[in-house]
């Protein structure tokens, strides 16, 4: 990884991206796929998924392109997701080939871990710099049926590799779901403090335009709190000054300790005010805030225009990213931004 400062390596004249609302934009998320090999019931439906036609995906070159206009613009960190990235075939190779870019100071990826045994080493060997892993429930049938597809065994055999890997401080990401892992809060911390991994909880967001939320099912950040605490009595939350990531997340400490637990709070604790990022799907939108649909065609200007116009898309879509976020969950309605489009 390189010590050069973003400031730095924003190309002269270039300019950072900071939109109305003086938020600096430097960090990028990159859907490679929009497929993946589990179907969390809070995210993908069983069946129907409307996937994007092969022909529609990005190539690895034309990812590369528009990262390196995003570079251009002050942007420094990417995080690859999905779907699920490691279902992408090759993406080793996609790790090798943006680690080549200029400015790209730190690559991240967001993975379900099924792939991890064979995969960690690689792509650490290839550049990727941090990992979150996401893991609901350390019950193996449980686990099944929240992922529908999943295998515990293999994903936590997919933790232990990527830790020999070299990888450290990774990040287990639990979407916490009233009634279903709440009883579990206070178990994922410690197994992930024993290892020295972070533990961090998401709020469950009505994503597919709510279809697929069930109401009464929001943990709120105030109850995870809570719940960390009573599963270590005696011991107080506090909250962590320290910057420990590019992410949305808020970290608390338990006083006296270094065991920090992390909490992404879309629902009951707005983040929008430090927003600092954009995201790229697999067919090249680019979506100024997840929890809407608006989308400008970057593939679209990268065939036209070529890079420049790239960076002119770019910085116009930012003008007018949102203030913020409102998820509310009118009927099952709500918001209309999908990770996945259901079909049919
Ligand atoms: N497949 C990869 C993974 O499992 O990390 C990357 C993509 S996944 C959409 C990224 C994260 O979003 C995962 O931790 C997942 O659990 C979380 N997620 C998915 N649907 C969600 C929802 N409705 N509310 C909150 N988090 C959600």
């Amino acid at each position: 990884m390189s010590t050069t400062s973003p400031t730095d390596e924003v190309a002269p004249g270039a300019g950072r991206l900071v939109d109305p609302q003086r938020r600096v934009i430097d960090y990028l998320r990159v859907s490679v796929t929009d497929r993946c090999n589990y179907r969390c019931t809070y995210c993908m439906p069983e069946d129907g998924v409307d996937h994007v036609q092969r022909a529609d995906i990005l190539s690895f070159e034309e990812i590369c392109a528009l990262v390196a206009c995003f570079t251009r613009l002050g942007v420094s960190r990417v995080r690859l997701t999905g779907g699920e990235p490691t279902v992408r075939r090759d993406l080793v190779q996609l790790v090798r080939m943006l680690r080549a870019i200029p400015g790209l100071r730190d690559i991240a990826l967001s993975t379900n871990g099924h792939l991890l045994p064979e995969l960690a080493a690689p792509l650490r060997e290839a550049g990727v710099d941090r990992l979150n892993i996401s893991i609901d429930t350390l019950d193996p049938a449980r686990f099944a049926s929240i992922t529908r597809r999943g295998e515990l065994e293999r994903v936590l055999a997919g933790v232990e590799a990527a830790r020999a890997a070299g990888f450290t401080r990774i990040k287990i990401n639990t979407v916490a779901v009233k009634g279903f892992n709440d009883g579990e809060v206070g178990a994922l911390c410690d197994y992930a403090w024993s290892r020295g991994m972070v533990p961090r909880f998401i709020e469950q967001m009505p994503m597919a335009g709510g279809q697929l939320y069930v109401p009464g099912a929001l943990l709120s950040a105030a109850e995870i709190r809570g719940l960390v605490e009573r599963a270590h009595p005696g011991r107080r939350l506090v909250p962590d000054g320290e910057a420990r990531g590019a992410g949305p997340a808020r970290y608390w400490r338990l006083e006296g300790s270094d065991d920090v637990v992390g909490i992404i709070s879309a629902m009951t604790e707005h983040f929008c005010d430090t927003c600092n990022r954009v995201r790229l799907s697999a067919a090249g939108a680019l979506h100024t805030c997840l929890a809407y649909d608006d989308a400008v065609d970057l593939r679209a200007a990268l065939r036209s225009g070529g890079p420049d116009a790239v960076v002119a898309t770019i910085r116009q879509a930012v003008q007018g990213k949102r203030d913020g976020h409102v998820f509310d969950l009118i009927g099952i309605g709500g918001p209309r931004k999908a990770m996945i489009q259901i079909g049919g």
